[in-house]
């Protein structure tokens, strides 16, 4: 069930084989590169995604032609940095176009590559990605052989490198300069900004850091236009989005929608609703770093702002549903579980807090919890809130309060 007559992203699911490169370029596949190198300069390429209004899909929803246009265009050299380390939990989008789509991603580089005057693109992917990872080798390297990368492309003065790397399995190195010193050989943790990589990134040269999502946008945008891209989605959220459903839904899965499509349209359409027709009691709509939101916001338009009107985030697009049966304490338990897991260690705010509410949160669930346990939560949320040296300690307070202000009756039970 799908709302799109063709599929933007997803497009192995139309066109099988699409990962082989004859297949892609059978399809339409490196026309918008083609298209850039000999009818564009770099400056209309960053200004028709710019006009397309194409937001960041890694999280943050950021305008993605004015990230580009923040790299100074006198100082070289300048780099891309494809942010491959999908690793929220309830996140397998990214991987999907890898595997199956992994030309689209690698047109999408080589224009954003050319949009600010880049020659090395490097493509940084979470530690358990050997697989797709493979794959993907094997698609730059059908690039290279039939010359969309390498040396003086088409004939002209562009020319591209492009690289693969893996981490350690680290969730901070999703964050963007965590990634950097990690791909520098540093430990994976956050840098102060300012600087921000767009002028100050890889090697402390201009970078340009977007996800794979993001990236695989940009060719048919390129070769069709803002206005046509606009079609699609909400005025202030234009475009698709993969939208990745996970949890109690009877056909989880990867499903490409036009933004703004009601989060009913997903989970019932699409996912087949909830196993046993039980009612849906909680939606996590950004994995577990975004507050999560009752079951009662099935009509919500699921689009940047929508999501935001209504005490969350679209984030990555992740949505986890949670039905009746889920013990809301300790689904939130988890959560932080993950959290302390994952801190990194660098600011005590988040080392300490997420530690601290790892441990209320072991009492509760054993059933030893003190008097004023479930304030004492709320406490340590708002010391670390504004506090933290990064998003993933912001972020660790989400599933605490939201679940807090919305189920408080189990807290309270325990
Ligand atoms: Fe590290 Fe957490 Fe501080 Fe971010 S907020 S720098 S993950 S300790």
């Amino acid at each position: 069930m799908n709302l799109l007559k063709e599929h933007l992203l997803l497009r192995h699911r139309d066109i099988p084989n699409i990962r082989d490169i004859d297949v892609y370029t059978r399809h339409g596949g490196y026309e918008a590169l083609r298209k850039a190198l000999t009818d564009m300069s770099p400056l209309q390429v960053t200004d028709v995604v710019k006009a397309s209004g194409l937001r960041g899909r890694g999280g943050a929803g950021f305008p993605t032609g004015v990230k580009w246009s923040f790299c100074p265009a006198h100082v070289r050299p300048t780099y891309v940095v494809v942010n491959a380390d999908e690793s929220e939990p309830g996140t397998f989008k990214d991987r999907e176009i890898i595997e199956n789509n992994g030309h689209q991603l690698i047109e999408g580089i080589a224009l954003c590559a050319y949009a600010i005057g880049s020659q090395t693109a490097f493509i940084y992917g979470r530690g358990e990605f050997k697989g797709p990872f493979v794959r993907l080798q094997q698609s730059i390297d059908e690039a290279y052989q039939q010359g969309w990368l390498g040396q003086n492309i088409l004939g002209t003065d562009f020319s591209l490198d492009v690289y693969t790397h893996l981490g350690a399995g680290a969730y901070i190195c999703g964050e963007e300069t965590a990634l950097l010193d990690s791909l520098e050989g540093k430990v994976g943790m956050p840098r102060s900004r300012p600087p921000f990589p767009a002028t100050a990134g890889l090697y402390g040269k201009p970078t340009v850091v977007n996800n794979v999502e993001t990236l695989a946008n940009v060719p048919p945008i390129v070769l069709h236009g803002a206005d046509w891209y606009r079609q699609f989605g909400t005025d202030k959220s234009p475009g698709t989005k993969i939208f990745c459903l996970s949890g109690h839904v009877v056909n989880p899965g990867n499903y490409e929608l036009p933004l703004g499509t009601p989060l009913r349209t997903l989970l019932e359409e699409c996912g087949g609703g909830v196993p046993g027709g039980r009612a849906v009691k909680a939606i996590l709509p950004a994995g577990v770093s975004a507050p999560l939101l009752p079951g009662d916001n099935l009509d919500l338009p699921l689009d940047y702002e929508s999501v935001q009107q209504a005490g969350s985030m679209l984030g990555s697009a992740s949505f986890i549903v949670m039905d009746e049966t889920v013990d809301m304490v300790w689904a939130a338990s988890k959560m932080v579980h993950f959290f302390k897991h994952e801190s990194c260690g660098k600011c005590s705010p988040c080392r300490e807090g997420t530690y601290w509410m790892n441990d209320v949160y072991h009492r509760l669930c054993q059933g030893h919890a003190w008097p004023g346990d479930v304030d004492l939560l709320l406490n340590i949320a708002d010391q670390m809130d504004g506090n933290c040296f990064c998003l993933l300690g912001e972020f660790s307070v989400c599933p605490v309060r939201s679940s807090i202000q919305h189920f408080r009756e189990e807290y309270e039970a325990k």
